[in-house]
């Protein structure tokens, strides 16, 4: 090809790139496999952020969970890109895995020795789950901290742009979109799919799964706690144990939402807050703990219980489901009597510090 020619084809294909730009500013870098369809919702969706005026001032409650001065749009959006710098399409595990490299052996991590606190769930999930969004990089943080390698993932941004994300903190903000994330009937409006109300609602997601971008130590990436007995999702690791983690931050960004939507009526108005009620629900103010007690009957279910959870590892199927069951009901039996002999521990839950371990490279 002659030179001419290859110019011709160049220019041809930067246009056709440039006609595709996003209408906003946010530095949020976006993999080339993503669809057209899902990307075009998220540069709306960012465009949206951007655009927001937010007329009514936060709520203190907001501006603490956050870790704000002030909400606006230039903060908003600052807060995303500080936890978020890539987006790509849904991926299985095994292709992520193959093309993870180690950039770096025995890097050295902050809270080396120190493990986050990961509550197993005693209930598992149930089918194929549609993915919605996952905070990747936090967990590839943490797979590269375990093995003491500094991670690295490449992804293809452009026809010619390769970049590399290094895994050298939890705000390394490698998030994955899926199907889920866009479909029709998470929507806060089901009259028009572009309304700036289902907007609001991705990004209460986006922001959300930020936050575990964030934390440090026995903090780190805010991973979900095991929701309460008598929860809608009990037994499942879908609820904070804090107060200012994923579920706090995406319900409070969801009020703000709706308290700044002008043009949003009382049918999504209603859709709104019950997503906001939605999350907040998943935060546990307080967790009870039986207290020591020498009571006959508390220690005879102790040990019952503990012998039900020794037995757990050696059962599957519909055994171990029956089991849980049976583990479940003994907790709330002990708790029940400790209750009533007055020897309860009684512990709420806090505001933990946000600020994350290690900082981005490039
Ligand atoms: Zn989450």
């Amino acid at each position: 090809m002659k030179l001419t020619k290859l110019t011709a084809v160049l220019i041809a294909l930067s246009l056709s790139a440039g006609a595709m730009a996003a209408k906003h500013d946010v530095n949020i870098k976006f993999s080339k496999g993503i669809s057209k369809k899902q990307r075009k919702f998220m540069d709306r969706d960012l465009e949206v952020l951007e655009k927001l005026e937010f007329f009514r001032d936060a709520d203190q409650e907001t501006l603490k969970v956050m870790g704000l001065q002030k909400l606006n749009s230039k903060t908003a959006t600052t807060w995303l890109e500080q936890r978020v710098a890539f987006v790509i399409e849904e991926t299985d595990w095994k292709k992520i895995e193959k093309k993870i490299s180690i950039e770096e052996k025995f890097f050295s991590f902050e809270n080396q020795n120190v493990e986050p606190t990961i509550e197993r769930p005693t209930s598992a999930p149930t089918g194929e789950g549609v993915v919605v969004m996952s905070n990747l990089g936090a967990a590839l943080y943490y797979a590269g901290k375990s093995s003491r390698s500094l991670f690295s993932y490449p992804i293809k941004t452009g026809l010619f742009k390769k970049e590399k994300v290094k895994f050298s903190s939890p705000r390394a903000g490698l998030i994955m979109i899926g199907e889920g994330h866009f479909m029709d009937r998470f929507d806060h409006d089901q009259d028009n799919k572009d309304a700036k109300a289902n907007s609001f609602g991705r990004l209460s997601t986006f922001f959300h799964e930020a936050r575990h971008s964030d934390g440090a130590g026995k903090n780190l990436g805010f991973f979900h706690a095991v929701c309460p007995d008598g929860h809608d999702f009990q037994g499942y690791n879908a609820c904070d144990r804090n107060l200012n983690g994923p579920y706090a931050v995406g319900a409070q960004m969801t009020k703000e939402f709706l308290k700044n939507c002008d043009d949003c009526d009382d049918v999504v108005k209603e859709k709104m807050k019950v997503s906001y009620l939605a999350s907040v629900d998943r935060i546990i103010i307080e967790t009870k703990k039986p207290g020591s007690s020498d009571s006959f009957d508390v220690t005879t279910l102790e040990f019952s219980l503990e012998m039900k959870e020794m037995l757990l590892a050696f059962q599957s199927g519909a055994e171990k489901e029956a089991a849980m069951k049976e583990i479940t009901e003994l907790k709330a039996k002990i708790l029940a009597i400790s209750e009533s002999e007055g020897t309860i521990e009684v512990t709420a839950s806090q505001y933990i510090d946000a600020s994350p371990e290690g900082e981005r490279i490039d």
